[in-house]
């Protein structure tokens, strides 16, 4: 068997799309699995919408997922001159002729067709210009673009590896411009001679281009090349089963790696994204994707890209990490507000190593570490609507004022020596635990849910805690002041 070359061929139009990320993994796994080449073409041939900042970001975007590509990256801008030999060849075999409709004129025609109700295709008008004709346009240097003489009977059959046999009936199917009148390929030719010359064995793309197969398949025939097998991947679809798009959220590769996607955890989930592994395990690691992915495991209707699903995922993928790594992820959203430098100071790192297990178990992406984190970092300068009822409740000054006083004499301020603490006060005041427990976790983070709290009080350290406990008490007893204090402190 030959060895399997596949590639991924976006065009630098526009942010690496998920979905153009995802075939992309389906190209690399493939290629990875059988031990094959997995190539990377830029499609720049649109000088008017090719960006180099797009290109940059497909680039920084398949590499962060880990997708390496194992020969150097071809550019189609940089190979005019073999589109226009094989070209030149088209029209030697009479398989391509130029045409000199003027835009406008085209323009027009398709109008009077659309008005007729009939499907609008290029009448082929210069296909049948004299050889006379053709000399006499081409000397008073009328502009022209190429168009391929589409055979005019018969059908197009190909086996897609996902979706079985396909046909198309030739006369459906125009004389489609190969060559535009600036001298560029359109997407179909260069696509065909490239996938060509870079020996690629089997083009796994998006749906979206089943409709080029036909044209492609004719122009390998044209051209005598043997085709490559195709495989068209079902398109993305967002949870209300429409087509993927903005609507819906995000759809470039880098959005989700700003709210702090991991890699790992994009991979496993656009894995998913139409294949469904027979064993129905949805976690995997990278070397189980390489080795169970399998393209007839692929089903043709649309894969859903859900949100949430990616977020539960990627959670799964934090909770794995070991803290110092996961404590390196996060500095640069922690610097982003202003709590740490970057690199941070050993201070810095240190604390960050304390907090970073406190939020780990919660957070579903890097970004959601920030509301987790924040009372670490800043004073709850307000409380949210449960604590604050939580700390109107009666007594509470009062408990708030002996516990820090009982904290601040605290030598070693450990997890063990704060939970005694507290655990005493509950017990002496004849209060249950979680009546001491509450309201002190309401005045050091200003809401009620959140991790442990003799740990988060021990990473905080005795100054934080007794002063948040004391600004808290004075928050009280001027509510009480004001008729604010509610139900009595039993409930
Ligand atoms: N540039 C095309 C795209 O981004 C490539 C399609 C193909 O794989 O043939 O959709």
């Amino acid at each position: 068997m030959r060895e399997v070359r596949v590639r991924i061929a976006p065009s630098p139009t526009g942010y690496l799309h998920v979905g153009t990320a995802r075939t992309a993994l389906f190209n690399w796994l493939f290629a990875r699995k059988h031990g094959g080449k997995f190539l990377l073409r830029i499609e720049d041939t649109d000088r008017e919408r090719s960006k180099p900042e797009f290109e940059q970001d497909i680039l920084e975007g398949l590499q962060w997922l880990g997708l390496t590509w194992d020969e150097p990256i071809v550019y189609q801008s940089q190979r005019l001159l073999l589109y226009q030999r094989e070209a030149g060849r088209l029209v030697e075999r009479g398989k391509a002729y130029p045409c000199f409709c003027p835009p406008e004129e085209l323009e027009a025609r398709r109008q009077a067709m659309l008005a007729k109700g009939v499907a609008p295709k290029y009448d082929r008008k210069c296909r049948y210009l004299s050889p006379e004709e053709r000399e006499r346009l081409m000397r008073e240097g009328r502009p022209y673009v190429l168009r391929f003489a589409m055979p005019l009977e018969g059908e197009i059959v190909f086996h897609d590896i996902i979706r079985g046999e396909i046909r198309f009936a030739n006369r459906e199917l125009d004389d489609f411009v190969i060559v535009k009148s600036d001298g560029f390929p359109t997407y179909n030719f260069a696509c065909v001679v490239d996938d060509h010359d870079m020996g690629i064995t089997h083009v796994i793309r998006g749906e979206d281009h089943i409709s080029n197969t036909p044209r492609q398949l004719h122009l390998y025939a044209a051209l005598g090349y043997e085709p490559p097998q195709f495989a068209h991947l079902p398109l993305l679809l967002g949870t209300d089963r429409s087509k993927l798009s903005k609507r819906h959220g995000a759809v470039s590769l880098n959005e989700y790696r700003k709210m702090g996607i991991l890699p790992e955890a994009m991979v496993n989930f656009l894995a998913l994204l139409g294949w469904y592994p027979s064993d129905q395990q949805e976690i995997k690691t990278r070397e189980q994707l390489i080795a169970e992915f399998d393209l007839a495991d692929v089903k043709p209707s649309g894969a859903i890209f859900d949100l949430e699903k990616l977020l539960w995922m990627n959670g799964h993928y934090i909770r794995q990490k070991p803290v110092e790594e996961l404590a390196r992820l996060l500095v640069p959203y922690f610097a982003e507000q202003g709590w740490l430098h970057d690199p941070p100071t050993e201070d810095e790192w240190r604390y960050l190593l304390q907090v970073t297990p406190l939020v780990q178990e919660r957070m579903r992406t890097l970004q959601e570490a920030v509301g987790l984190a924040d009372f670490f970092y800043r004073e709850p300068d307000s409380y949210d609507e449960k604590a604050k009822e939580r700390l109107r409740k009666e007594g509470i000054t009062d408990l708030l004022m002996e516990l820090s006083n009982r904290l601040e004499a605290l030598t070693d301020f450990s997890v063990e020596q704060v939970e005694r603490t507290v655990r005493q006060l509950a017990a002496e005041k004849g209060l249950k635990a979680a009546e001491v427990i509450h309201p002190t976790r309401a005045a050091i983070t200003g809401r009620m849910e959140g991790p442990s709290l003799f740990h988060l009080m021990a990473v905080l350290g005795k100054e934080r805690c007794v002063g948040r406990l004391r600004k808290a008490a004075l928050w009280v007893s001027n509510e009480r002041e004001r008729g604010l204090t509610i139900s009595p402190q039993h409930s």
